[in-house]
């Protein structure tokens, strides 16, 4: 069975070619012009990923995206003309994979959807919630074993045995702190390391990401919180 993406995009025009690149891939590509449609599609059909533009005549992307939220897990990737610099991170804030800035070409969003799809296939189970179990058979972690397991090769990180399901940013964000245990970074230098246009980025943005990375690893263990915040300074990972 193909994989089926739902494109929510006003435009009849980038639709088309959207639609046109992702069926090209392999994809099954349902098209809603309007938030309201698409958010009736998405309750119709089993989806593997959305493509969500922010500027739509009925609802915006942010509050589709908000709504999709609310009990879906299913990886989202923003389609966005604005480009000032707060929409990206608001996007990333609340809870999408990756975004594309318009005018992107048809191959490079083609690229992110496979590489989202990848990421979300290799976390094989979403992050437990905290009410349930979790999901995936852990590996227990017996004593003196490492909390956090990095898989380089996967782009994977378990914590406690369970399987982080991780943005892209929150992997490498996470991936430097665990590089150097007790070591304090600040901002910049987080920003320097994990950003791949650290000037574009905000410092927000940081504290953004450790807190989604904390919430996940909440999840998992309420009791700890081996990320340490340095006021006015930056984070490290508990030694
Ligand atoms: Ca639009």
């Amino acid at each position: 069975m193909r994989t089926k993406i739902l494109l929510v995009e006003d435009e009849p025009s980038i639709a088309d070619n959207i639609v046109y690149a992702l069926k090209t891939e392999g994809f099954e590509v349902v098209w809603c012009p309007t938030a309201e449609k698409a958010l009736a599609a998405f309750a119709e059909a089993d989806f593997k990923l959305v493509v969500l533009d922010i500027g739509l005549p009925d609802i915006n992307g942010f509050d589709v995206c908000k709504r999709l939220r609310k009990h879906s897990l299913v990886p989202i990737i923003f389609v966005t003309a604005r480009k000032d610099e707060i929409d990206r991170v608001v996007g990333l804030e609340i809870g999408a994979d990756d975004y594309v800035v318009k005018p992107f070409s048809p191959r490079e969003l083609s690229a992110r959807v496979k590489a989202v799809l990848r990421r979300s296939s290799q976390a094989a189970a979403p992050a437990p919630l905290p009410a349930t179990p979790a999901p995936i058979p852990t590996t227990p972690v017996a004593p003196g074993e490492p909390l956090f397991a990095v898989d380089e090769d996967r782009l994977e990180i378990r914590y406690k045995g369970c399987q982080l399901q991780l943005s892209r940013y929150e992997y490498r964000l996470l991936k430097v702190l665990l590089d150097r245990p007790g070591k304090v970074f600040s901002r910049d230098e987080l920003m320097e390391r994990v950003w791949d246009e650290p000037g574009s980025a905000l410092d927000r943005t940081v504290d953004a990401h450790i807190k989604t990375i904390r919430a996940k690893l909440h999840a998992i263990c309420p009791d700890a919180d081996p990320i340490r915040t340095y006021r006015g300074v930056g984070y490290s990972l508990a030694d």
